[in-house]
């Protein structure tokens, strides 16, 4: 099937990756016709799930609808999931069964929880990257505090930043109702992250009286228990919520699309300029691909990368439109922000170190300049200020 002049680029996801490869295609005039599919009603401002959990911050401030953020941008969106990409015929197919071709295709699907194949994690942990896993977990927490029985207790696998910043506000909300026990199969809490932030991070899990194991791996969950460590430990839970690891999760390729062998994440290998290497036409960005650095080394899966993706992502789609050279992705680290529970934060980057109530403030207000859209953005901050 030839493809005709008027195939639009497709974005296949509408995350931090997608939606603002979008968003910045879309600002220059005269752009290329741009089709953005993805089946969720609303954006996820992941970063700030852990305030929705607590109630610091409304669903409509942290999920704004796709509808309302593209509004009058000229960007098509198609609500559907993207099941395969045939790259030699330049179509995608939905899951709705739809036969869709496109001119450049972008693929930002992100990635998903990944259990690594233990016994019961599927079926009976808890994930925490969604509104309705948020929503599962207030509801775990309200029936928690109702019942107040003696001895309960959650659990969080993986002390990496999402684990630790979740225990903490989990203690906040569950005010003394149940024990949050930490575990991490490695030997230390947040081995990625900066001095200052760790230092704070095991304050903060200190202060909350949250039981850190270290060294002490997972084998197999159950509804009510986990089995755990080198002895085979049985430490019985009221629940268990998994941040221990993510995978990717791109569309089946018809042909090419290397699965990129350095983090074990299944990612699509990537060239500098964030092509999917050996196939025409193709993007990938964010937490489905695999980029190298400066270094060779893979850049790692975070917000602010997909981000910064997006700005290249989207002048490299307009250069290659005109065939022109297109320009490698350089990642600028500004920093790490990080939720220790109820209004508290902690900070590293750009000369500055910041904990406690300050931190928080600043870092909600840095994720209020990076929320999409204007529109939203003067909406959530309206809200801010008559909270205030
Ligand atoms: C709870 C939590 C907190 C986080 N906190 C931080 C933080 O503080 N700082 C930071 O830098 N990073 C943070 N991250 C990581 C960050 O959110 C991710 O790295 C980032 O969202 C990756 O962007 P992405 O576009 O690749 O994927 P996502 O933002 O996950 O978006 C992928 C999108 O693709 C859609 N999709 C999936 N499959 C298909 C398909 N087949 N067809 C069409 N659409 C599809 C999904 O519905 C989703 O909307 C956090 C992650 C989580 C889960």
């Amino acid at each position: 099937m030839a493809t005709e002049p008027t195939a639009p680029v497709v974005i296949v996801g509408g995350g931090f990756g997608g939606l603002y490869t979008a968003l910045a295609l879309a600002e220059v005039r005269h752009h290329q016709p741009i089709l953005l599919i993805e089946p969720q009603e609303r954006f996820v401002f992941l970063p700030l799930l852990y305030e929705l959990l607590s109630h610091e911050l409304r669903s409509w401030e942290v999920a704004p609808r796709y509808d309302t953020v593209l509004a009058g941008r000229g960007i098509a969106w198609l609500q559907d999931r993207v099941t395969a990409i045939d790259a030699a015929e330049r179509t995608l197919t939905t899951a709705s069964g739809r036969r869709l071709p496109y001119s450049q295709a972008v693929i930002a699907t992100g990635s998903t929880t990944q259990t690594f194949g233990i016994p019961g994690a599927a079926e009976h942990c808890l994930a925490f990257r969604s509104l309705g896993d948020v929503h599962r977990l207030q509801q775990l927490i309200a029936t928690l505090r109702k019942r107040r029985r003696p001895l309960q207790r959650l659990a969080v696998v993986g002390a990496g930043a999402s684990g630790v910043e979740l225990a903490c506000k989990l203690v906040d909300e569950l005010d003394g109702c149940a024990v949050v026990e930490l575990l991490e199969q490695g030997s230390m809490v947040l081995p990625q992250a900066r001095s200052f932030n760790r230092e704070q991070a095991l304050l903060a899990l200190q202060r909350r009286d949250v039981r850190v194991r270290t060294d002490t791996a997972v084998h197999a969950v159950g509804a009510d228990q986990l089995s755990i460590g080198s002895a085979g430990e049985t430490l019985p839970v009221d629940g268990t919520i998994w941040t221990a690891g993510i995978r990717a999760q791109p569309p089946a390729l018809s042909a090419g699309g290397d699965r990129g062998s350095a983090t074990g994440r299944g990612q699509l290998a990537c060239s500098t300029d964030l092509r999917v290497i050996g196939v025409d036409n193709l993007f990938a960005i964010g937490d489905v691909a695999q980029v190298p650095d400066a270094t060779g080394d893979p850049l790692p899966c975070n917000a602010q990368v997909a981000f910064q993706q997006a700005t290249c992502l989207a002048a490299n789609l307009r250069r290659a439109a005109v065939g022109e050279t297109l320009q490698p992705f350089s990642y600028n680290d500004r920093g790490e922000m990080m939720s220790l529970g109820r209004q508290e934060a902690s900070i590293t980057g750009g000369g500055l170190t910041l904990a406690g109530r300050a931190a928080y403030e600043l870092r909600r207000l840095a994720y209020l300049t990076r929320l999409p859209g204007t529109g939203h953005r003067l909406r959530v901050a309206a809200g801010w200020l008559s909270d205030w």
